[in-house]
């Protein structure tokens, strides 16, 4: 009897609940269901073709491809669907935090294609014109055309200062040609959101993808104070090194001794060859063994993947969740070396967050919180195969073995991290003033704001345009900010599973190398739950703490004082 009551009252309860439900409630799940039936499928399909293309390069597979991206966009062209989901919003009666989430995501997901049609397709012709035009630029040394190929030899391996300068000079022209064309793309880009009510473009971009220029700002002005001084330090160091190799004084250093167009990655002088250890290994074979010593298996992601080099595929990498219903793979062309074996890791980081999202969450949140989030997981694993702890316990490195990589990787891999993180302090204040105000004086603004960051003199004269030459301010605009958040991220979840969940003093010795507690904490409070929480409470949630550069200093200036 008492079995019985408890039964009638957990009916009672459930058809109370249900009950609950208000009637925007029971709408937007209705609408919802009525969605997701036409975008799954749709969306499988053209993940599959888009796989097709990348390993074949096959012009039938681009042809259906480029149909079955329209189908999509049509679905959310739809005006009438964007007026009911912007109706629910603003009634305040959907609270139910699940439903609200995917109604936020739906929002701005049909928000995109409300601009002006007209408007949106000048964007698309005058950003590939661009590119194409970039794509077709080669710049001059003495006369001569130069690729960039070319360009970047002479900038990493020639002694002659005189030939670096040539180059880099170079490098910048296309800039030159493009600048007019770009500034135009940004003021029509301003425009449109214009019309739907934003400030400009770039506020636009960090609102669509949940962010706020106000927070970014906080993070990137935490992350200047905490590697300004590491950074100098360093800098002069490499300085000193540089200058010694042309023979000329410190003082005389300009842009082009750098050996890279806009000093964002680190001079050979630090660069360590370790493709020796890993030639005579199994690059896959590693990645199987690894992910399955964590916790997150991947045989199924790499049965399914095309991983080595073939005619006509793509030659870099990426990773899909093809279906939402567990068909992940990853596209590589897998060599043995450490390049492969960062980027291979680095894919399978963005695998297993897909693979590991709850399969009873609503389909519209399983996905990564943010790509800064999925960008976070990447690069924890892909940091492994130059981690002088990860390479001994897998390739059965010597202790002498040891020392030597650790010797250098470390210094290496510190000045890099730092370096990136003041490049992406540049390019997101720049790219940030450039929306707010592209009518002022850009080409004085760019080398303000590297003399601040990198701490790179400008050259003498009147400032061009070269900053232009930068294909991301056309093709990937507004988005550099979330390669450096997810390095933060990268180190606050390793910082948080060294202290918390192995309850160790330091890292020293940390490779996760066979210890699934770590796989257990990643499915549990990061990929599991997917898109259920906004990134910023995901973080919190599964640090304790919001996002803060703290850790990534922690993990990367160590040491800058020896
Ligand atoms: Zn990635």
């Amino acid at each position: 009897m008492k079995w019985l009551r408890t039964c009638i009252l957990a009916v009672a309860m459930a058809v109370l609940t249900a009950g609950c439900a208000t009637e925007e409630e029971r709408l937007t799940q209705a609408f919802i269901d009525q969605h997701v039936s036409i975008v799954d499928p749709l969306r499988a399909q053209t993940n599959l073709t888009m796989y097709s293309a990348e390993v074949t390069g096959e012009e039938k597979h681009f042809a259906k491809l480029k149909e079955l991206r329209l189908a999509m966009n049509d679905v959310y062209t739809n005006d009438r669907d964007f007026e009911f989901l912007k109706q629910m919003k603003n009634s305040g009666n959907v609270s139910d935090h699940r439903l609200r989430r995917q109604l936020d995501k739906l929002y701005l997901a049909y928000l995109d294609s409300q601009m002006d049609e007209q408007l949106l397709k000048d964007i698309i012709e005058l950003s590939t014109s661009i590119t194409e035009k970039y794509n077709n630029y080669r710049g001059h040394i003495d006369g001569k055309e130069v690729t960039m190929t070319e360009i970047y030899r002479i900038m990493t391996t020639s002694k002659d200062a005189q030939e670096h300068r040539k180059a880099w000079l170079a490098s910048k022209e296309v800039g030159n040609v493009i600048a007019d064309d770009y500034l135009r793309l940004v003021r029509m880009r301003n425009k449109a959101v214009g019309q739907i009510g934003y400030a400009n473009y770039h506020t636009y971009s960090l609102a669509t993808g949940e962010q706020s220029v106000k927070e970014v700002d906080r993070i990137f002005t935490e992350l200047d104070e905490l590697t300004a001084e590491p950074f100098a330090k360093l800098k002069a160091q490499l300085d000193k090194i540089l200058a010694d190799g042309y023979g000329i004084r410190v003082e005389e250093l300009r842009p082009w001794h750098y050996h890279d167009p806009f000093f964002q990655r680190t001079p050979l002088v630090y660069e360590l060859n370790l493709d020796d250890y890993y030639a005579k290994h199994d690059v896959a074979g590693l990645c199987v063994d690894y992910f399955a010593g964590v916790g997150l298996p991947v045989d199924d992601i790499m049965a399914r993947s095309d991983l080595y080099d073939k005619e006509g595929k793509n030659p870099h990498a990426f990773a899909e969740d093809i279906d939402r219903h567990g068909d992940v793979r990853i596209l590589a062309n897998i060599a043995n070396d450490e390049r492969w074996m960062e980027t291979t890791l680095h894919e399978l980081g963005h695998a297993v967050y897909f693979k590991y999202h709850d399969p009873d969450e609503p389909w519209l949140l399983r996905e990564p919180a943010h790509s800064f989030t999925t960008e976070a997981v990447a690069m924890f694993f892909g940091r492994m195969s130059r981690n002088a702890t990860w390479m001994q316990q897998m390739l059965g490195l010597t202790d002498s073995q040891r020392a030597e990589v650790e010797k250098v990787t470390f210094r290496y891999l510190q000045f890099q991290q730092i370096l990136f993180a003041r490049w992406a302090m540049v390019m997101y204040n720049f790219e940030k003033a450039v929306y707010a105000d592209p009518d002022q004086d850009l080409n004085t603004l760019w080398w303000d704001l590297v003399e601040k960051y990198q701490f790179v003199q400008r050259p003498k004269g009147k400032p061009d345009a070269g900053w232009a030459s930068k294909l991301h301010f056309t093709v990937a605009s507004c988005y550099y900010h979330n390669y450096i958040l997810g390095e933060l991220l990268g180190s606050q979840w390793h910082n948080y599973i060294v202290r918390n969940i192995f309850e160790l003093e330091s890292d020293a010795n940390v490779s996760y190398v066979g210890d699934d507690r770590v796989g257990r904490y990643f499915r549990d409070e990061v990929f599991g739950p997917g898109a259920v929480y906004h990134w910023n409470e995901m973080i919190l949630r599964s640090t304790g703490e919001h996002l803060t550069p703290k850790y990534f200093a922690e993990q990367f200036i160590k040491n800058t004082h020896k």
